[in-house]
């Protein structure tokens, strides 16, 4: 039974250049899944995802995947800086930091990623989270639940992609 997902549009967002699609970056929202939902589709905060996770696992989806949602911010991924432009944005509703991702949150990001997993050809080494990308300024996720995401995503797609990039 899949997630419900539904369009909750963030005019944050640069068209071009197109999304690279070079992998992900997970995030959490700290602030409640309706309140993140309501900031990110005012223009002035600047700020967006590709999808949010609320904890029974429904996805809002914010920004198309072929266009820049303003995630990031400054950041470095691969030696490569400006991670907007090749990876997309997924965030946790909650702060992972209090609390653990729920089951559910984990199972709908597991499903989100089915289809482009196989379509973008990613790989584990192309998914990561804001605070492996800019170390020192963001603290999402907590290490304990970036272990879990990334222990569950191994689990289900593999470690490697056929044809590593
Ligand atoms: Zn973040």
């Amino acid at each position: 039974m899949p997630f419900p997902e539904f369009n909750a549009p963030s005019p944050n967002y640069a068209t071009l250049p197109l999304h690279e699609r070079r992998g992900v970056c997970f995030h959490h929202t700290e602030m409640p899944f309706a309140e993140t939902l309501a900031f990110m589709a005012r223009p002035e905060s600047r700020v967006s995802y590709h999808v949010v996770i609320a904890p029974d696992g429904a996805r809002a989806r914010l920004v198309a995947d072929e266009h820049l949602a303003w995630h990031a911010g400054v950041s470095v991924f691969h030696g490569r800086e400006g991670c907007n432009a090749f990876l997309l944005g997924v965030s946790f509703a909650g702060d992972t930091r209090m609390a653990p991702l729920t089951e559910a949150q984990l199972a709908s990001a597991l499903e989100w990623l089915a289809p482009r997993w196989v379509k973008s050809g990613w790989s584990l080494d192309w998914i990561t989270d804001h605070r492996q990308v800019a170390p020192g300024r963001k603290k999402d996720l907590a290490p304990a639940e970036w272990s879990r995401l990334q222990s569950a995503i191994a689990r289900r797609f593999g470690y490697y992609a056929r044809d590593p990039r």
